[in-house]
């Protein structure tokens, strides 16, 4: 058990926290990365990435995750792709216990990003990224003139379904129930719509996929079980995301989803504890708007740390 302290423990490799690791890298604070058994964040996941600044021809998620740590490498970040597995910010310098193990460090920066909540329906698994996705603005530009499923009754599904029919041909709002967390003015924007049909009473079987990739899916009314088959290419899940704030056992304060709330800028209610990305973000959720706040955060950070410095 080593009894070095740290000048700054960042929790997440993702785009925030590698962001948060070049800018911290690059004011000298030698920053201790913890970049979790998912190393790369949720990017590692997709194939293509089109909306990221400085990729005129996009990126795939892997390479473009690969660049960011290489970067921040190079001025000295240095990373564990290991998970922490809970800390203590009772008192400073702030433990972190990684495998068993301690780590000290006078601030921390979390970066550990959420992860949109699927459904869990029949053949999901085989079909995550190969027509559907939780993304509709990340990914919806690769359906044009084709017919897609919105998954959801909340407002982030009619904002996905709404924002869709800029490419979709037809897009059907699917909802368990007929009772809607969305906003009115949400819903009957949605409804309004002459590309949108809202249906209520339906919810996810079974994806249908040939090798091509989705071809649709089979409904089932919960009600009374009646199933029926729809065909789409493409499916948006929009029932939410879930920030992983578990390991903090809420030394943070979060709000009633777990999202850490900023208290200051981008310190969190511990003072010394930043926090980045999507992890605090309830609304962007962007690969562009997690690196910006990585870079907020480490700037705070250094700053703090230049005031608070023993
Ligand atoms: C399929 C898909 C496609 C997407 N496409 C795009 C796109 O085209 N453009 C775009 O801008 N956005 C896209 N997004 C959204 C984008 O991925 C996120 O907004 C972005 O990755 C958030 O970055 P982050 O750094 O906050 O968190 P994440 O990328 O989620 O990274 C979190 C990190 O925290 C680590 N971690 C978690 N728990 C622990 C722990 N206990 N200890 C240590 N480390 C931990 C994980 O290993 C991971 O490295 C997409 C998302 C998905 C799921």
């Amino acid at each position: 058990m080593s009894d070095e302290v740290h000048e700054v423990i960042i929790i997440g490799s993702g785009p925030a926290g590698y962001t948060a690791g070049l800018y911290a890298a690059r004011a000298m604070l030698e920053p201790l990365m913890f970049g979790g058994y998912m190393s790369g964040g949720q990017l590692m996941l997709t194939s293509d990435i089109e909306n990221f600044p400085g990729y005129p021809k996009g990126v795939s998620g892997p390479e473009m995750m690969l660049h960011l740590r290489e970067q921040a490498e190079r001025f000295g970040l240095s990373i564990q792709d290991k998970n922490v597995e809970r800390v203590d910010f009772s008192e400073r310098p702030f433990k972190v216990f990684v495998e068993g193990e301690q780590f000290l460090s006078n601030a921390v920066i979390i970066s550990t990003g959420a992860e949109a909540i699927w459904l869990d329906a029949e053949n999901e698994k085989a079909q995550k990224g190969r027509g559907i996705s939780t993304c509709a603005t990340c990914d919806g530009a690769f359906f044009r003139d084709e017919e897609v499923l919105v998954i959801g009754g909340g407002d982030s599904a009619m904002e996905e379904a709404t924002f869709l029919t800029r490419f979709a041909s037809k897009v059907t709002v699917l909802h368990r129930r007929d009772t809607w967390k969305a906003s009115k003015v949400m819903l009957d924007r949605a409804n309004a719509h002459p590309k949108i049909e809202v249906r209520p009473f339906r919810q996810i079987k079974t994806w249908l996929s040939d090798d091509n990739g989705l071809t649709g899916a089979i409904l089932e009314d919960p009600r009374d079980g009646s199933t029926e088959e729809i065909s789409a290419t493409g499916a948006f899940i929009a029932i939410g995301h879930k920030p992983i704030t578990g390991f903090l056992e809420g030394q943070v304060e979060t709000d009633d989803h777990g999202y850490i709330i900023s208290k200051e800028f981008t310190m969190t209610s511990v003072e010394g504890v930043f926090a980045a990305g999507d992890v605090v973000d309830t609304r962007y959720k962007q690969a562009i708007t997690a690196a910006g706040m990585g870079c907020q955060a480490a700037i705070d950070c250094e700053r703090w740390l230049e005031e608070n410095s023993h």
